[in-house]
């Protein structure tokens, strides 16, 4: 095709399991290839390449991401041991999000995809609540220790010069369990930092909570270092684009965040972030109408969904079923890349094409064109729920529209 818009230069495309890539090739070929022609680095992190490789195909594509500043990633299945027999895997590996996400270190930022035919369940909230997730460390690059029987278990840092720190953790009674976790003074200022340079962009306030009072060397550092962040290099950018910063314990920002308006950024701990997103993306509807975007310290940035790969819905695919998945998340995952390579190689086209993207998902669905899991929540409700090869074209149609 001859005027199909043209790119600069590629971005990494991270393919994925099970339903979610079912529908990345659909929206590929009718949302993406008939409009743009497209410029990726190709990266297969199906569950089968990434046991073929060893899982080395998810390293090499978060390098991929670093290098080529943008990504964009497919759901994927994180292994476990009944994963381990349906696909007859070598080896059990992390989860990619975990790898990747450790890899390019950073902050996940997740913002509900709001339509005005779906009200949140929290009727107080009028606009959307971005979640800032920290990507690096705590409970997800721990170690774990079942305890057989009593005894002493104790912390042991020893420094370069050979010197030993010792706290002791317990005088176990009896058989137990003993969990060790980290994080680093770096990661959790860059951690702050790519919140107060979001909020500054999208001109939101800032919330920031942990458990001070009961953690106080721990989440006490993240208070500090975020406080620090905020005093020395933020504080004169915050005020002048009107963005203020707020501190509270997690407990008291739960119960504000039920009672608020909505429309602020809440920076969360890797923890706090993976259960409020999902809080959050429920109760402003389905977990296939939030973005996700983890953005690295060194400015490179992943786009992905939030949700996972549907597996219910693929075996149904798998039996001939023409399913009713809701590939907004992913549409959304691809125009925020897009965006991004536009904004980096200067291209407006390409930059109006993923606005023109989102336009024509919003409008289809505002217009009574969707999924399932929409219909359940809509209202007004249009008389029948799409399949995804029908919403899909329902988007083309209007994107041909505009373009
Ligand atoms: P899931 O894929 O998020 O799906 C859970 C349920 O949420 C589905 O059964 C469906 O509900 C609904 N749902 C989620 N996305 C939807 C969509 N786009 N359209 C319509 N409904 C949607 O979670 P899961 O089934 O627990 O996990 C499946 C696999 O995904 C696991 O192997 C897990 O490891 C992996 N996972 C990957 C990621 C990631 O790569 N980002 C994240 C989470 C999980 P109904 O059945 O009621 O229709
Ligand atoms: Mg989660």
């Amino acid at each position: 095709m001859a005027d199909r818009i043209m790119m600069k230069n590629p971005i990494a495309e991270i393919d994925g399991d099970e339903m979610t890539r079912v529908l990345w090739a659909l929206v590929k070929e009718k949302l993406l290839l008939p409009f743009v022609d497209l410029k990726t680095e190709y990266y297969d992190l199906g569950l089968k390449n990434r046991d073929d490789t060893d899982d080395a195909v998810t390293s090499e594509s978060a390098k991929a991401i670093q290098r080529l500043g943008v990504g964009v990633k497919c759901a994927t299945i994180t292994s476990n041991a009944a994963r381990q027999k349906e696909h007859s895997l070598r080896h059990l590996h992390p989860s990619s999000n975990a790898t990747i996400r450790a890899i390019l270190d950073g902050t996940v930022f997740r913002k509900p995809i709001q339509v005005s035919c779906i009200k949140p369940s929290v009727s107080t909230w009028k606009k959307p609540i971005v979640i800032g997730r920290h990507a690096y460390g705590d409970v997800y690059k721990n170690t774990e220790m079942f305890i057989p029987g009593p005894g002493r278990v104790e912390l042991v840092y020893t420094a370069q010069d050979g010197t030993e720190k010792r706290a002791v953790v317990a005088d176990m009674k009896g058989s137990g369990v003993v969990q060790g976790m980290h994080n680093l003074d770096e990661s959790i200022r860059s951690f702050a930092r790519s919140c107060f340079l979001y909020a500054i962009g999208e001109k939101l306030p800032v919330w920031f909570a942990s458990k001070d009072t009961i953690s106080k060397t721990y989440d006490g550092r993240f208070k500090e270092l975020f406080n620090q962040v905020y005093e020395t290099e933020f504080k004169e950018q915050c005020e002048g684009a009107g963005v203020t910063y707020f501190y509270t314990l997690i407990d008291d920002a739960v119960a504000r965040v039920v009672k608020s308006e909505g429309g602020f950024l809440w920076a969360c701990k890797n923890y706090d972030g993976d259960v409020m997103s999902d809080m959050i993306a429920s109760a402003a509807g389905s977990l296939a109408m939030m973005t996700s975007v983890l953005v690295s310290p060194s400015g490179a940035v992943e786009y992905e969904a939030a949700h996972g790969t549907v597996q219910q819905h693929y075996y149904r695919w798998q039996k001939g079923e023409k399913t009713s998945t809701n590939p907004t998340a992913l549409i959304f995952a691809w125009s925020g890349a897009l965006a991004k390579r536009a904004e980096l190689d200067n291209t407006p086209a390409l930059a109006s094409f993923a606005a023109s993207l989102e336009k024509a998902t919003l409008t289809a669905i505002e217009e009574g064109d969707m999924t399932g899991d929409l219909l359940r929540l809509a209202d007004p409700k249009p008389p029948r729920a799409l399949d995804s090869w029908e919403f899909t074209d329902a988007i083309a149609k209007r994107l041909r529209e505009y373009i």
